[in-house]
């Protein structure tokens, strides 16, 4: 491999060109990326401060995110607690609805040019780079209950559903739950 083409040149050149393409639809890159991150956050995790942890920008600066993809009419506030101060977001049915025309697609149907072994060794490399990373800068990882220090199987204490739960929350998961990002995930040492 020729110095041009080092994984860091590499990173940064799909970046680049990931980023151009989500200029699309009336949106930007880090509204794009917020609508992906809505639709995969589970009940800890759709709060404006985890999407700030997740994107990697001030609360500031999401808060514009926000307001712009509320006035779109994607994204809706929901207050969890009576006191009102817990915001939830969630994606209204446009939202969701806009997503089927992500213009990332176009990244995976491009995958379509290596052999299946080739693109899960792709995906297993980049996540692996992403976590080190992600621990090199102390950023939070983000992760999904399979791959948690937090899950477990025994009964929840506080009852409810079946099979498993969060240890940290103590309160049990849904099967739906389970691929879902989480803020508060934290893998194996
Ligand atoms: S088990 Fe881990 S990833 Fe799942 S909800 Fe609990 S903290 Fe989050």
């Amino acid at each position: 491999m020729t110095e041009a083409r080092t994984l860091a040149a590499l990173v940064e050149r799909l970046g680049r060109m990931s980023h151009a393409l989500q200029f699309s639809t009336g949106l930007n890159p880090s509204q794009w990326e917020a609508l992906r991150y809505l639709a995969r956050a589970n009940r800890y995790s759709a709060s404006p401060t985890a999407l700030a942890k997740y994107l990697g920008i001030t609360k500031g600066t999401v808060s514009q995110t926000i307001i712009a993809l509320e006035s779109k009419g994607l994204v809706t506030r929901v207050r969890g607690r009576p006191d009102g101060r817990s915001v939830h977001l969630e994606l209204t049915d446009e939202g969701r609805n806009l997503l089927c025309s992500d213009p990332l697609r176009v990244v995976n149907e491009a995958g379509g040019c290596m052999t299946d072994a080739e693109r899960e060794a792709t995906i297993r490399g980049m996540n692996k780079l992403l976590d080190a990373l992600c621990q090199e800068k102390g950023r939070c990882g983000f992760g999904v209950c399979g791959d948690c220090t937090h899950l477990d199987s025994r009964p929840c204490a506080k009852g409810g559903g079946e099979g498993c739960f969060c240890g940290l929350a103590n309160e049990s998961l849904a099967t739906e739950d389970l691929q879902k990002l989480c803020v508060n995930f934290q893998s194996a040492p």
